[in-house]
């Protein structure tokens, strides 16, 4: 096979004619002179949330924004405890903090690597107040444990759905199931836009309310304050480059889903890889394929010598992070996401990779476990 360089994610034009439409609404978006919370902006919000099966969506800076909004509207703040998956990007665990809250660490399953109810149960005690299910890789969590545990405990889930637009929890698309819950439109996300983006969604009118001040400075009307609020508002060139990229995301993840397929066939039975797994009633949207093996690094090494660019999400968990020494854990505290940390390798996957490109990761990987197995 001749050499060739497979990106771990490009920007393709997939599906065809996507960079001209976006590239049109963003020149229109120019035009109209509406560049802060322009009407873009509002339309956008309305179809994100019909997409999602919420009342409302409210686009804010970024997907931390996002999630430190959505946990001062659900009233999360000083002492609460707030339960967060120990393998999360840093983001989930830093808009807890921010609010002035505790963030408590949960083991993820080892199978779909997700936060599950069981896991997240064991860390109740009387200040918790919200739990926050990340869709981690783009897999939806099992929902209705931490729906029966909310009701139970009288606490709020946040969603966090920044890598699963789209994916779906018993037909219903996650993001809909939280009080209230946060979303990233980063590039390279399953929605992305072509800077920082985010969104907060629910269906309660009065976290959505809040939402809407608060993200604003706080204001109910121009210059008329009713609580102390932020700047963090989605951009309305970013607003329409993802009106555009909303109507192509089911093209995009059933893509990355045919993709996936293509990986999970050719990739069975080799070596020690442990190949991503769904669980029943949860449908996977693929923003990142994770693949396991005890020679990640040196799986790692080999691929990017093939010209194969691959990823690690995440080389360590966040209570092995410097930044969260204070919260007293150590190695060994959380074993599961210890192993996920240390086997775990993202290859690439991205709308619009070629066949060739495939095949090029498909038998390097084979080669390697040829030599290693
Ligand atoms: C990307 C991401 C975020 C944060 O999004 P930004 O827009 O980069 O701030 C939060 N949580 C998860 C799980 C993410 O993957």
């Amino acid at each position: 096979m001749p050499f060739i360089q497979v990106p771990y994610f490009s920007f393709r034009d997939f599906p065809v004619g996507i960079d001209c439409q976006v590239e049109e609404a963003v020149l229109r978006a120019v035009r109209g002179q509406q560049y802060i919370i322009g009407e873009e902006v509002s339309v956008f919000e309305s179809e994100f949330a019909a997409y999602v099966q919420a009342d409302t969506a409210i686009g804010v800076g970024n997907g931390y924004d996002a999630l430190v909004v959505a946990l001062k509207a659900a009233g999360i703040g000083a002492g609460d405890e707030v339960i967060v998956p120990a393998n999360t990007f840093i983001a989930t665990v830093n808009a807890v903090v921010q609010v002035g809250a505790i963030p408590v660490l949960a083991e993820p399953d080892r199978h779909t690597c997700n936060l599950t109810a069981a896991e997240a149960a064991r860390r109740i005690t009387p200040r918790t107040k919200a739990i926050i299910p990340v869709h981690l890789y783009g897999q939806a969590c099992e929902m209705t444990g931490f729906l029966r545990l909310a009701e139970q405990h009288d606490l709020t889930i946040v969603e966090d759905f920044a890598q699963a637009q789209g994916a779906r929890y018993k037909g219903r698309p996650v993001g809909s199931f939280g009080r209230i819950s946060a979303t990233s439109f980063y590039p390279t996300k399953n929605l992305g836009a072509l800077g920082d983006g985010g969104a907060v969604v629910t269906s309660d009118p009065a976290l959505a309310a809040y939402t809407k001040m608060y993200h604003n400075y706080g204001q109910q009307q121009k210059y008329y304050n009713q609580l102390i609020g932020i700047n963090s508002r989605l951009d309305t060139l970013q607003a329409a480059a993802l009106r555009i990229k909303l109507q192509h995301l089911d093209a995009l993840n059933n893509e990355r889903q045919r993709l996936a397929q293509v990986y999970l066939r050719a990739l069975q039975g080799i070596g020690d890889l442990v190949l991503p797994i769904t669980a029943p009633d949860c449908t996977h949207v693929y923003h990142i394929f994770n693949i396991r093996t005890k020679q990640r690094n040196a799986l790692q090494l080999y691929l990017s010598e093939q010209g194969i660019q691959t990823a690690i999400h995440y080389p360590v968990p966040v209570h092995l992070q410097e930044a969260y020494t204070w919260l007293g854990h150590k190695r060994g505290s959380f074993p599961v996401a210890e192993e996920l940390a240390e086997t775990s390798l993202s290859l690439p996957l991205y709308p619009g990779m070629t066949e060739t490109e495939q095949k090029a990761v498909l038998a390097a990987i084979h080669t390697f476990f040829e030599r290693h197995g």
